[in-house]
């Protein structure tokens, strides 16, 4: 039997910490709370909203007109032959990492420190340092709601049609990612352990610390076609772009939004792509300076930036 709440403060389940209340609020724990939720939405004639560990979303200030339904840890992190680990959506990702690590498995230890959960990272194929959760995963499970009825289906990794922050579940939100496997390889539990620090460094180095107060990165990295704007940027870094790619932090800073803040949220001065609800910012504040930023990159160095942040309005006909 779910237990559906009303009136639930959704602040508190973002690391944004930016929220109204949701009108109806359930925790999920398997594929059948899942289908009893969205049962019990379609029955109530309520929208619905998927939410993770809400490290990449924040939400109206007025909250959710609707069901929120938070998938949560039923600790279903499975070892399978051949190196293979099964793992349930809602375990935390840092979870995963811990768990291949102490199973002495690399192949995710470059994900260490991405906050957040395992079927958030792999809907957004989160990455960092190189390495995507993409590179790892074999199969997905996922609940098909676009029919009649909700129905289970496994995505092999080409179906899933992953690339930089997205898969095919972005596109379709009838698609609920359930669990999926990922592939991992033998290694040493020490160099495991190693390389996990390194990675915790460098984000220590280059980012905010804390997961509370942001979103981690608000906006993709785009790609850019100004020749001179790219070899702007290769000689303000001394390094080379990518693929004609540049760090939307760079652009930011560029336009002249490092630490400039307005109302209650703040563009970091430590990375620019990482906007900061200083404690008093609301959903409002936020919208706003992203906009303008968005407008002066796009008016002033010609590229137009898209965020990699998930905002959920009122009546998610935002
Ligand atoms: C400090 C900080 C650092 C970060 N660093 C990184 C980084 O290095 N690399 C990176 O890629 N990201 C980073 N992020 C962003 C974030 O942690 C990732 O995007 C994360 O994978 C999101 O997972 P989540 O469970 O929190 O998703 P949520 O924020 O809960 O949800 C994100 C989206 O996924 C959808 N969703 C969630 N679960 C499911 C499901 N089961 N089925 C279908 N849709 C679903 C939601 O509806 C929503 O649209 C960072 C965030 C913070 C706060």
């Amino acid at each position: 039997m779910l237990d559906i709440q009303k009136n639930v403060p959704l602040a508190r389940y973002t690391t944004f910490k930016i929220g109204g209340p949701a009108k109806e609020f359930v925790a999920v724990r398997s594929e059948d709370d899942l289908v009893e939720a969205l049962q019990y939405a379609k029955e109530n004639k309520l929208r619905y909203y998927i939410l993770g560990g809400g490290s990449n979303v924040f939400f109206d200030d007025k909250g959710f007109d609707g069901l929120v339904i938070r998938t949560e840890s039923n600790g279903e992190i499975n070892l399978l032959e051949g190196n293979q680990v099964e793992c349930w959506t809602g375990e935390n990702l840092s979870d995963l990492v811990n768990f291949a690590k102490n199973n002495s498995l690399s192949g995710i230890e470059d994900l260490s420190g991405i906050p957040g959960q395992f079927g958030g990272a792999v809907r957004g194929n989160a990455g960092a340092f190189e390495v995507e959760i993409k590179d790892v995963v074999m199969s997905v499970k996922v609940l098909d709601i676009s029919g009649e009825k909700p129905e289970s289906k496994v995505f092999s990794r080409e179906e899933c049609k992953f690339a930089y922050r997205t898969s095919i579940f972005k596109k379709n939100p009838g698609v609920i990612i359930l669990s999926a496997i990922v592939q991992l390889k033998d290694g040493e539990k020490a160099e495991i352990e190693r390389k996990m620090k390194e990675i915790n460094r460098k984000r220590i180095e280059k980012q905010p610390t804390g997961w509370y107060g942001c979103a981690g990165s608000f906006f993709e990295n785009p790609t850019v076609e100004d020749p001179g704007l790219i070899e702007k940027f290769e000689r303000d870094i001394g390094g080379k772009s990518i693929g004609g790619k540049i760090p939307a932090g760079w652009l930011i800073t560029e336009a002249g939004f490092r630490g400039r803040k307005l109302g209650g949220i703040e563009v970091s001065e430590k990375h620019a792509n990482f906007v900061i609800n200083t404690g008093s910012g609301s959903a409002e504040d936020l919208i706003m300076l992203v906009s303008l930023i968005k407008q002066k990159v796009r008016s002033q160095l010609g590229v137009q930036l898209k965020e990699e942040v998930n905002y959920v309005c009122y009546q998610l006909v935002c």
